[in-house]
């Protein structure tokens, strides 16, 4: 939704497809995991005034629409405070990304649906950066507009004609699909580009 991410094939196959073998995660990947369960955990320290918080697997939620297409979730941390103001954060690592706005607005909208304790509630939002300023999400932000985008792309990954793949270097080293399941899959090792010298 972000336009991230341009080979959409990806999403199409994993909305269609929930068994299959995932690319063997490296060294980052594990880096990564230990940096944001630190990230989390000085989030729920910082926390002062709440009435309750749920982490990680306490979120879990699962949403399906009418002609099979399942929505599953878990963000890191919300919270209650008195009154039933309710905040949904999820803690990044790296650089701030459309993306990442975009993730917690999706959990604020479906939420709602997927768990009795949220039914009826609109909720904000807060995306939490290690390296920067978190981003706050008013409720508002999530209207009509935003489920109607949410419905086209939902759209999209429900069809039963796939969308073409867009395999590039960039996109293909980091997706969770090996070549055994997209045999456009192109390889780690980014080719240097050809630098042809302008004739003026
Ligand atoms: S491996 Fe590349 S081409 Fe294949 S689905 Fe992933 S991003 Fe698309």
């Amino acid at each position: 939704m972000a336009g991230e991410v341009q080979c959409h094939w990806s999403a199409w196959f994993r909305a269609h497809c929930t068994e299959y073998e995932k690319a063997p995660s490296d060294f980052k990947q594990a880096a990564w995991m230990v940096a944001h369960n630190q990230g989390l955990d000085e989030l729920c320290r910082r926390q002062a005034g709440i009435t309750a918080m749920f982490k990680e697997e306490q979120n879990q939620f699962k949403v399906s629409r009418k002609g099979g297409l399942t929505i599953s979730g878990k963000p890191d941390l919300i919270t209650l405070e008195e009154g039933g103001l309710t905040t949904v954060y999820d803690v990044k690592t790296g650089a701030p990304r459309h993306s990442d706005l975009i993730q917690v607005m999706l959990y604020m909208l479906l939420l709602p649906y997927g768990s009795p304790l949220y039914r009826g509630k609109s909720l904000k939002g807060c995306v939490v950066y290690r390296n920067a300023e978190s981003s706050d999400i008013p409720a508002a932000a999530v209207d009509t507009e935003f489920q109607q985008r949410v419905t086209y792309f939902l759209d999209l990954l429900s069809a039963e004609k796939p969308p073409r793949r867009s395999p590039s270097h960039s996109e293909c080293r980091y997706c969770e699909l090996t070549s055994a399941d997209c045999p456009e899959r192109l390889a780690d090792d980014v080719p240097d580009l050809p630098d042809t010298e302008l004739p003026f």
